[in-house]
């Protein structure tokens, strides 16, 4: 198949590459496109077939429910069977923007959307080029990650092309994302509201708007053996470079010493390194490759290059890569999730 790469500037939206875009959706084709938080893969959200391309063109599996993007609460009624003061006060709050809630599904949404599940994803985003191409295509757009299953979300169209060049139909380029990582997702379905998945809204927000909010145990990254995440993606290894990556936890002083000795037995040892660090910790590692992900005192820029610094190792060689950790910022619940599914769990724990 042959995609077709379309730029789209959000200050002056080309209408009629949004009408072709809009297009391709209603009828069954898969679409790339920018959001503020992450590079979405889109297909017709009611549309089974068209649900079903999303899962073969990211290899992704068939029990991983896909969220569904709106634009405004009129398109949310058809899809949610129940939706409670919270959620509406929710909804009020941080929509449009970078939040999923999980609701009681209508027969409307069919289950190959859904994974298999009696509830729906739902977000309603804010980029304006989202926002263009949903009302262009008139129907509810499931969107996932559109990179290929386990790899790290795209940011730039340029991470979309790596994965999705040739397995889908248009690649909308809208230039770097804002945010840099996944939504944060709670399900209001039943009961105290449930953080399944951190991301840019925090625990703290959600709170001020809504009071209680509990936190799925498996989205912090401790998953103990035998607990089922409620986000059935949470489950899988994520996010990963293609080296094996160690995520060195503890104060800066004692990660960095340990991550400099685990850089001079891996010379030691003929392997090529690899170093996650900031701009403070830069200039105390030697290592073949460093790669800075911005300021501590900056922890929106850390969320933004994630994924970059992240993808950007599978270009350079390296054998394995050893990561900084960030838990002392408003972020880190979402940086840190990643950061450990990336690592695929390994995780050293400095002494000082
Ligand atoms: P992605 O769109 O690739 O960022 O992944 C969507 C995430 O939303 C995955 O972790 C899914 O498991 C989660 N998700 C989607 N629908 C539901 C649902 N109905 N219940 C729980 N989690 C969901
Ligand atoms: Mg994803």
């Amino acid at each position: 198949m042959r995609t077709k790469i379309v730029k789209i500037d959000e200050f002056h939206m080309d209408q009629e590459a949004i009408r072709e875009a809009g297009e391709i959706l209603r009828s069954g084709g898969l679409v790339a496109f920018p959001t503020e938080t992450v590079y979405g893969l889109g297909a017709n959200g009611l549309n089974e077939e068209a649900a079903a391309k999303i899962y073969a063109a990211k290899g992704r599996p068939s029990d991983n429910p896909l969220i569904l993007h709106i634009t405004c609460m009129e398109e949310l009624r058809p899809l949610a069977a129940e939706i409670s003061p919270r959620a509406e006060a929710l909804a009020e709050a941080f929509w449009p923007g970078p939040m999923t809630m999980i609701f009681k599904k209508t027969d409307l949404v069919p289950h190959t959307t859904t994974g298999g599940l009696d509830t729906v994803a739902v977000r309603m985003p804010s980029h304006p080029v989202a926002r263009a191409l949903i009302r262009a295509a008139g129907v509810p757009i499931a969107a996932p990650s559109a990179n290929t299953s386990g790899r790290p979300s795209p940011t730039k169209a340029a991470h979309v092309i790596e994965d999705m060049d040739g397995r889908i139909d248009m690649i909308v380029d809208g230039g770097e994302v804002g945010i840099g990582l996944e939504s944060t997702i709670i399900d209001v379905s039943e009961g105290t509201p449930s953080v399944l998945r951190p991301g840019y809204i925090t625990m703290e927000k959600l709170r001020k708007v809504i009071g209680t909010v509990t936190v799925d145990q498996a989205s912090l990254g401790q998953m103990a053996p035998g607990v089922r995440p409620k986000a059935p993606g949470m489950k899988y290894r994520h996010y990963a470079p293609r080296a094996e990556m160690t995520l060195f936890r503890g104060s800066e002083k004692a990660s960095v010493r340990a991550i400099r000795k685990a850089l001079a037995e891996a010379a030691a040892e003929g392997k090529k390194a690899g170093v996650i660090c900031t701009e403070e910790s830069f200039d105390c590692y030697e290592a073949p490759v460093k790669k800075c992900v911005g300021s501590r005192k900056d922890p929106e820029m850390i969320a933004h290059n994630l994924y970059d610094v992240l993808r950007a190792f599978d270009g350079e060689g390296v054998d394995c890569i050893f990561s900084e950790s960030f838990d002392d910022n408003p972020l880190s619940g979402a940086i840190m999730n990643r950061l450990v599914k990336a690592a695929g769990h390994r995780i050293v724990e400095c002494q000082e």
